[in-house]
């Protein structure tokens, strides 16, 4: 098992066994993303990545339920890569209930219905795409690389496909300029995409990273603790989706929340009202992590 640089994962994948298909990220452009800054972005030779799930398959295969596939925008690989991936992963862990992988919009519509239905078929069935906004301008702004039009086009194509969903929103996104419109569009978003999990991350400003050259100018100011929890109150209170998993238990965020929206938003919010009003601790800074 061959790993290069830093390796991300969601939280809820700290279970699967990772696969480093490809290295960094295709975009790499958000202004706020250190993530991949020192990767240039390369889809790693076929045989090395089949190596790997063999050889991963051999030491721990019936351990194995779940494949994440990095590193940043791993739907972007072509389909013989992902053909020849997701069957040999299906080989080498008998137990394998599901694949995934960080997607960006554009992936998903880089590829066509028939083209997603089949990897959808083949055992990649969730995608994480992070829009972190569904404000028009912050997404300009951060430079997400798609717009709130695309990326309910994405998600649509990839729930016909018989994929799910989990949507990333990032708290402070937008700064104290674009909060509000931040925080409702993001509902909006949410809504609209309607995926099976939706997490929310808080925003940190990472030096080195082109947000953090515009907070040093005075371009970017990123709301206070107050700030970032009436942007969730807002994403919670107005987003529709139909039934989603919906969970903030990110390092990053100060409130760790979990419950299902629409059926538990009504606790949710008394939670993060609670914690508005100085009622209930939230997680020191010195806790919180990227
Ligand atoms: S698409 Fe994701 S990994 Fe790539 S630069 Fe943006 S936030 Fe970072």
């Amino acid at each position: 098992m061959r790993y290069e640089g830093k390796l991300f994962r969601p939280p809820s994948e700290a279970d699967a066994y990772i696969l480093q298909a490809t290295i960094g990220c295709s975009h790499n452009l958000c202004l706020y993303c250190a993530m991949y800054r020192d990767k240039t972005f390369r889809v790693r030779p076929l045989e090395d990545n089949l190596a790997d799930l063999r050889e991963a398959g051999r030491r721990l295969g019936g351990r194995v339920e779940k494949v994440f596939v990095a590193d940043g925008d791993a739907l972007i690989m072509e389909m013989d890569d992902w053909r020849a991936i997701l069957s040999v992963a299906r080989e080498a862990f008998p137990r394998l209930r599901r694949v995934s992988c960080y997607a960006m919009a554009r992936n998903v519509l880089g590829k066509s219905d028939a083209e997603l239905a089949e990897l959808a078929e083949l055992g990649l069935t969730l995608l994480y795409l992070g829009p972190e906004s569904g404000d028009p301008e912050t997404l300009r702004r951060i430079v997400k690389g798609g717009t709130f039009e695309e990326h309910v086009e994405a998600a649509e194509r990839a729930h016909a496909a018989g994929m799910a969903l989990s949507v990333i929103a990032l708290l402070g996104a937008g700064g104290t300029a674009r909060s509000e419109a931040h925080a409702e569009g993001t509902a909006r978003l949410v809504t609209a995409m309607d995926p099976e999990f939706f997490s929310a991350l808080t925003l940190t400003v990472i030096p080195g990273t082109p947000m953090a050259r515009m907070q040093e100018k005075g371009l970017f100011e990123l709301p206070d603790m107050a700030g970032l929890l009436r942007e969730l109150r807002c994403v919670v209170a107005e987003a529709r989706p139909t039934d989603a998993l919906f969970r903030t238990n990110h390092a990053s965020n100060y409130l760790p929340i979990g419950g299902r929206l629409p059926r538990d938003r009504g606790a949710i919010l008394e939670v993060i009202d609670a914690a508005l009003e100085g009622r209930i601790p939230l997680r020191p800074e010195w806790a919180r992590g990227l």
